[in-house]
C-alpha cells in the first residue's frame, strides 16, 4: 500500500456518465509514505524491477484493464457529459510540500478547504489527494498514456479519491474508488511563470525521499489547461504497482505549454536507483475498453439541478406547465 500511496502520490481513473482530510491527517499521510518508500518493496522503470517484472510481485500489474493506454480518436465514442465542477481549485494553498519518493515528484497542497469534483463521468464526489508527474529521458517519451500513438515529454495526475469512501486508502477498494485528472505538455517558448513556482523547486528535492515544505503555492485550478470540456475518459488502473483496476481517468485534450528547460528539469532528479531520467509505464491493451470523448460544454447552471445542471426532468417539468399555462390563457 505504500507504493500506492506513492503511485498515487502520484497517479489513478473510472466511470463513465450517465478540507482536505484534516490538515494534520494529511501530514500524517505524507511520512507514512516517505517511511515505507524507504523500506517496503521497490519497483523502478528498468531493468529486473522494471515494468515487464511488476506483475511478479502484483498480479494485479497483468491484469486485463491496465492502464496507461494508447488513445486512437478515431475509434473514441463522443458523448455529451454533465460539466465537471471543480470545487476550491481557486483557494491557494496555506502551504504545500514537495516530495522525490523515488518515483516521482509529487506535491501535496495544505488547503483550509478540500478541493474537490464531480460531474463529467463521475458519480459522486472525488476528494483531491495529491499530484506527481510522468516524464521521459529524452522529449519523444514521457507520457503514459499517448493519442494517436504520440507522446508528450511530460504528464501530471492529479489523484482523488471518491468522498463516500472516506479516505484515500479505503477507496483503492472500489471500482469507482479514484479518480485521476491527466494532463499533458509540449515544449514551446519560454518558461512557463506558474509551473516555474513548482519547478524552481526541484533541486531541492533532487535525492529520494526527500521532501520540502514552502509557505502557500499554487492553486490547482491555475495547472489545469484553458479547455476543460474536451477530455478522453475510461476506466484504467493504477500505472504504479499495485496496479489496482480502480481508477476513472480524465485526460484532458489541450496540452500545456513549458520550456524545454522546464522540462529537462525533471530528468535531474535522482531515484535510489540512480538518475530518475524516465518514469512511464509502457501503454498497456484496450483488450475492448470504450474510451470516450467528451465533447460538451453548453450545460445551464441552476441552483435546483443536480450538480448544478438542470436535469432532463425539470426542463421537461417546465415546459409543461408553461404549456398549460398557455392553453389556460388562450381558453380565456
Ligand atoms: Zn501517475
Amino acid at each position: 500500500m505504500g507504493e500506492l500511496k506513492v503511485l498515487h502520490a502520484v497517479k489513478v481513473h473510472a466511470l463513465p456518465v450517465c478540507c482536505w482530510r484534516k490538515i494534520m491527517r494529511e501530514a500524517d499521510d505524507s511520512r507514512r509514505v516517505l517511511a515505507t518508500e524507504s523500506t517496503g518493496h521497490s519497483f523502478s522503470y528498468e531493468g529486473e524491477n522494471g515494468p515487464d517484472h511488476w506483475a511478479e510481485e502484483y498480479q494485479t500489474c497483468a491484469g486485463k484493464f491496465q492502464s496507461p493506454i494508447d488513445i486512437e480518436e478515431h475509434l473514441v465514442t463522443q458523448v455529451r457529459l454533465p460539466p465537471l465542477r471543480f470545487y476550491h481549485f481557486d483557494k491557494e494553498p496555506v502551504a504545500s510540500t514537495l516530495t522525490n519518493n523515488g518515483h516521482t515528484v509529487m506535491l501535496q497542497l495544505n488547503i483550509t478547504k478540500n478541493p474537490s469534483v464531480s460531474g463529467g463521468p463521475l458519480r459522486g464526489i472525488y476528494v483531491f489527494q495529491q499530484l506527481h508527474f510522468h516524464w521521459g529521458n529524452n522529449d519523444s517519451v514521457g507520457s503514459e498514456d499517448t493519442v494517436n500513438n504520440h507522446t508528450f515529454p511530460l504528464e501530471l495526475h492529479i489523484v482523488t479519491y471518491k468522498k463516500d469512501y472516506g479516505n484515500f486508502d479505503n477507496a483503492t477498494s472500489y471500482k469507482d474508488g479514484l479518480a485521476v485528472f491527466a494532463v499533458f505538455y509540449e515544449i514551446y517558448g519560454g518558461d512557463n511563470p506558474v509551473y516555474a513556482k513548482i519547478i524552481e523547486r526541484l533541486p531541492q528535492v533532487k535525492e529520494p525521499n526527500t521532501e520540502v515544505h514552502f509557505n502557500k503555492g499554487v492553486t490547482l485550478g491555475s495547472l489545469l489547461p484553458e479547455t476543460k470540456h474536451l477530455y478522453f475518459t475510461y476506466n484504467g488502473s493504477l500505472t504504479t504497482p499495485p496496479c489496482l483496476e480502480v481508477v476513472t481517468w480524465i485526460e484532458f485534450k489541450q496540452p500545456i505549454l513549458l520550456s524545454d528547460n522546464q522540462v529537462n528539469a525533471f530528468r535531474t532528479l535522482r531515484s535510489p536507483e540512480g538518475e530518475l531520467t524516465h518514469n512511464f509505464r509502457p501503454v498497456q491493451p484496450l483488450s475492448g475498453r470504450p474510451v470516450w470523448f467528451n465533447v460538451a460544454d453548453n450545460y445551464h447552471i441552476a441552483p435546483w439541478g443536480r450538480n448544478g445542471v438542470i436535469s432532463p426532468f425539470v426542463t421537461s417539468f417546465s415546459l409543461g406547465i408553461f404549456l398549460v399555462l398557455m392553453l389556460v390563457a388562450l381558453q380565456q
